[in-house]
């Protein structure tokens, strides 16, 4: 048996290869950035082909780094940013325009209008989705709608759709070529806003009401998948043949990353956005308090796991924001520095609405702020204030959690590239009033799309073996002082409810 098994996380800023062993420890590791196209105010693009080069750039690199050829890999598995449109020519392989990513605010009219007839939350009941931007269905409509040509090749069957999971690996399969699978796993299905939670398979109904031809779309399987989606191609990236067989939406995968195995456990995620995903069970729980309800795993034949999940669309994003455009740091990590210059946020709250509100609130209408403001406020400020903001945004999700699922959370399980933030944990602790855990491996993403794919081939056994891997590398514990907990989310709540209005 080979010794290793690889993950390609494709995320919203950048693509990872990682190389991991038995004991889930990275052997290599390379991540490339890819750019981040805003042609238009609310508008957010990525260039698939350009994802495509990045991800066979840290394929090469990470398998050089340690030294490895395709008989050393077990198995592949891919995670990927979620609901990210596109929508290529199966004969070509070109894309017919940039990506659509998952914070992009274009579909703004499409929701209205799909929202007219029945309200938005009409394809609840079987999607667990409310209609918003976010989803990948409206997507697609809109370049049906505005792509010239899109729609007819659509209808003769030369348009395939894919989030960026079902790209990669009709790529990595041969695509475009006769071997190439089009593919995706139930987690990235349930994203699109066209699969029925129930059955797992897309909706006619739906397909129907939004105009999209269901021949475009990806085979569902299970995301941990013993039949394989399909092999890599010795003229590829990897330079021979390896069994691609773990898919998932990278929440998903932190969740399985983190062993979050059991009905109750949870996990949040904070990168681009921030991610809070409780296991359910097999149990379809339907949200009352703004959360979305999502396929969490399914292993094989078994059963599907669902979750309960609060997605924040704007939390590591802010850093990027302070980084690259008000130029106020020079990585994203000194906004540690910069915010523990001061004592507290100095009475300003800083609500980036950037995409709208995503859960609980679900307004795409809304516009961002920052409120408070007087001339005793510094940079050092405005930095506590965007660490605050992801605090703020966990704790209402986890309020909403609470008040859906009646699961009283105990401590938080926590990964992402802001954990590596020790002030920003120490007050997502003060914020919610229960300890914060850090694991060892913070990779949780890669991790979990390397478990999948290593069960499928046998690599792993079971989920036993993946529990034994998880360890505790730090915990914060609340401190006494509960202003923060208290009165100064009060101002929070307050600061959030002044979004809503802006554009009326
Ligand atoms: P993604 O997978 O969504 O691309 P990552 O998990 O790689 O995200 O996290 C990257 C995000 O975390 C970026 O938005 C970056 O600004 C933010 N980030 C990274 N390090 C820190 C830090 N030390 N403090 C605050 N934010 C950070």
């Amino acid at each position: 048996m080979a010794k290793y098994v690889v993950a390609l996380d494709q995320g919203t800023t950048s693509t990872r290869c990682m190389i991991f062993n038995r004991g889930g420890e990275t052997v290599a590791n390379h991540q490339l950035e890819h750019e981040q196209i805003c042609p238009r105010a609310g508008w957010v693009e990525h260039d698939a082909m350009e994802v495509w080069k990045r991800t066979k750039d840290v394929i090469h690199a990470a398998t050089e780094k340690a030294g490895l050829i395709a008989r050393d890999i077990a198995a592949i598995g891919i995670t990927n940013q979620r609901e990210t449109t596109v929508v290529w020519d199966k004969k070509t392989g070109q894309p017919y325009c940039n990506a659509i990513v998952w914070q992009d605010t274009r579909t703004d009219k499409i929701c209205n209008q799909l929202s007219e007839n029945g309200g938005q939350d009409r394809f609840r009941p079987k999607t667990g989705l409310p209609l918003a931007t976010y989803f990948s269905g409206p997507k697609i409509k809109w370049m049906l709608d505005n792509v010239p040509g899109l729609r007819e090749a659509a209808e003769r069957g030369d348009a395939l759709f894919g989030n960026m999971d079902t790209w990669v690996i009709w790529k990595l399969t041969g695509g475009p070529g006769p071997e190439a699978a089009h593919v995706t796993d139930v987690t990235n299905a349930s994203r699109t806003l066209l699969m029925n939670l129930e059955t797992l398979d897309w909706d006619d109904e739906i397909l129907a009401e939004l105009g999209i031809p269901r021949s475009m779309l990806p085979q569902i399987r299970p995301s941990s998948d013993p039949e394989f989606y399909g092999l890599t191609r010795s003229g590829g990236p990897f330079g021979g043949e390896i069994p691609v067989c773990g898919d998932l939406g990278d929440q998903q995968a932190a969740t399985v990353g983190q062993t979050c195995f059991e009905v109750g456990e949870a996990k949040n995620t904070y990168g681009t956005g921030c991610f809070l995903l409780l296991n359910t069970g097999n149990e379809i729980v339907h949200s009352k308090h703004g959360l979305v309800t999502t396929v969490c795993y399914q292993l094989g034949k078994e059963k599907p796991v669902y979750a309960l999940e609060g997605s924040i669309a704007i939390a590591g994003a802010l850093v990027q924001w302070l980084r690259d455009r008000m130029r106020l740091i020079n990585t994203s990590a000194d906004v540690e520095n910069l915010a523990k210059m001061v004592e507290d946020n100095g009475g300003i709250y800083f609500v980036p609405a950037f995409s709208g509100l995503f859960a609980p609130y679900w307004r795409s209408e809304a516009r961002g702020l920052i409120i408070g403001m007087t001339r005793f406020i510094t940079r050092g400020h405005i930095a506590r204030a965007t660490l605050e903001s992801t605090a703020f945004q966990t704790r209402e999700v986890v309020d909403a959690m609470q008040a859906d699922s009646g699961v009283t959370l105990s401590t938080l399980k926590v990964d992402g590239g802001m954990t590596a933030n020790e002030l920003l944990m120490q007050i997502q602790a003060d914020i919610l009033g229960v300890p914060v855990i850090r694991p060892k491996v913070s990779e949780s993403t890669a991790l979990g799309a390397a478990y999948a794919a290593g069960l499928a081939v046998g690599y792993w056994k079971n989920i036993d073996d993946l529990k034994k891997n998880w360890a505790v590398d730090k915990t914060w514990q609340p401190s006494e002082d509960d202003t923060l907990r208290t009165k100064n989310y009060h101002m929070w709540k307050k600061a959030v409810s002044r979004t809503f209005d802006w554009l009326e």
